[in-house]
């Protein structure tokens, strides 16, 4: 997953671009980058590294121009090298171009075969990488209509930004997978992946940018066209945005993250309830829905472990050892409140159930005497080609485990999941979602070759 931003009009754009992608910081800790349009030529900054890490002053001299798109990126597994990075950035005809995506082309593998026999070389191992060739490619001399004849072309998840020149180009694929929003900054335009980025720069927030638009910011000028096939497009929103991944003070998809949340942990709470002393979460993910189902079942909410919020990413290193370290540095329970307790834990998800198996274990040895597990979503059975980086279907517990059986594998007194029906109805358009990691219905063409890596690695995972 990915976090993307994009500024036009301001003197100080990569300030500003800067500053947004703070609060899109959760969307990828992996790698972070800034392009600007210096007047003259695209000026680019971009390492692994934290937000805060990435950008020094010299980087913030460097990026001058009253334009700018950001980037942070998440990719946990094999292609977190350097060179895949974002924005990337190509010249072509002198003219510089560079890009931001957050999303998972589908149809990558047929698209860099045509460009490679067209002779097309490419630099990195990113699917981002194919719209720029294809761009590069367009003898359409229209800027507007060289980017629908290239966007057309691709099939799967994107929330885009380029620059081209001194034009901030935005666009989401016809499905709207990945949110995208526009906002207003002194007049300006500005664009996020999440509204709380807006809030973060005091930017009023405009709208959505609707599925199958594509945005040319020019100064304060803004122009739209919409690629051809998009009123026939199924919207197909990410559902995992708002049940995980997307900051519960932002507004995506037309509703409020935290509320739905919340939501769902009453839905959840009517579906499953328990009798128990208290309800808590597993923070932080877990925190919004715990405290729906809490209220629901006018049960006492109580804090049983605290999250330490100072845990480097050099931690998380491919070895068990290291990885069991880094589950029980980052929250600890408190003995005081689990001793002798019957306790109801809500958390957000359960992906491979590892994790889940060693909070419980902690909550035990802390005292408590039974623990009843809820789940704001339903068992994730299927992999995600649109972004969200689950694993393959053979990682993932419940895609050839019962419910019984995670129960008895993470070590639980009982275990519920919210149903896929109560799931879809706290929604407010439930026919506009993907819910494919649910239910196995995909409904965008998946790649043909089912390999999360096809080229190695894609934008998103
Ligand atoms: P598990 O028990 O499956 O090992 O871990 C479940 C936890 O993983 C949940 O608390 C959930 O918030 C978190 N989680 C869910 N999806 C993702 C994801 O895409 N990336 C990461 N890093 N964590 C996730
Ligand atoms: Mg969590």
């Amino acid at each position: 997953m990915c976090g993307i931003i994009g500024v036009s009009g301001q003197k100080n754009a990569a300030q500003i671009a800067f500053l947004g992608l703070y609060a899109l910081q959760h969307r990828g800790e992996e790698a972070a980058g800034i392009a600007t349009y210096d007047g003259k030529d695209i000026r680019l900054v971009k390492k692994r590294g934290l937000v805060a890490d990435v950008f020094d002053d010299r980087a913030m001299q460097e990026l001058q121009g009253t334009v700018a798109i950001g980037h942070c990126r998440y990719s946990t597994t094999g292609s977190d090298n350097h060179k895949n990075v974002q924005p990337f950035m190509v010249r072509h005809k002198r003219r510089p171009i560079a890009i931001a995506h957050n999303g998972n082309l589908t149809n990558t593998e047929q698209l860099y075969q045509r460009l490679e026999e067209d002779g097309s070389i490419f630099q990195t191992t990113m699917d981002s990488e194919i719209i720029v060739h294809l761009l590069a490619k367009s003898k359409e001399k229209d800027l507007k209509k060289s980017f629908v004849e290239v966007l057309v072309q691709l099939e799967g998840a994107y929330s885009l930004l380029f620059l081209v020149d001194d034009v901030l180009v935005g666009a989401r694929d016809p499905h709207g997978v990945r949110p995208l929003c526009l906002g207003k900054l002194d007049g300006h335009y500005v664009m996020a992946s999440e509204s709380c980025s807006l809030d973060l720069l005091h930017a009023e927030y405009v709208r959505e940018i609707e599925p199958g638009e594509i945005v040319f910011i020019k100064k304060d000028q803004i122009e739209s066209v919409y690629l051809p096939g998009r009123d026939e497009a199924k919207k197909a929103h990410c559902i995992f945005e708002n049940i995980y991944f997307a900051r519960p003070d932002s507004n995506i998809f037309m509703d409020n993250v935290y509320q739905v949340r919340k939501r769902l942990g009453e839905r959840l709470a009517k579906e499953h309830p328990v009798k128990a002393d208290f309800v808590m979460s597993i923070p932080d993910s877990g925190n919004y829905a715990a405290l729906g189902f809490a209220q629901e079942l006018k049960l006492p909410f109580e804090v049983g472990l605290i999250r330490n919020h100072y845990i480097g990413r050099t931690f998380i290193q491919p070895t068990q050892f290291l990885r069991d370290f880094s589950v029980k540095v980052k929250l600890n329970p408190i003995r005081e409140v689990l001793k002798g307790k019957k306790v109801v834990v809500v958390d957000d998800s359960i992906v491979r159930g590892t994790t889940s198996r060693n909070r419980v274990e902690a909550l035990r040895q802390a005292g408590a005497k039974e623990v009843h597990m809820r789940i704001s979503c339903p068992p994730i059975i299927s992999p995600c080609f649109y972004g969200i980086d689950f694993p393959s279907k053979k990682e993932l517990i419940a895609s050839d485990h019962t419910v019984k059986e995670i129960a008895d594998f993470i070590k639980v007194d009982s275990l519920a999941y919210l149903s896929l029906e109560g799931l879809l109805s706290e929604m407010k358009d439930r026919a506009h979602f993907c819910h494919a990691c649910f239910s196995g219905e995909y409904p965008i063409n998946i790649p043909k070759t089912q390999d999360k890596y096809l080229l190695e690695g894609k934008c998103c995972g």
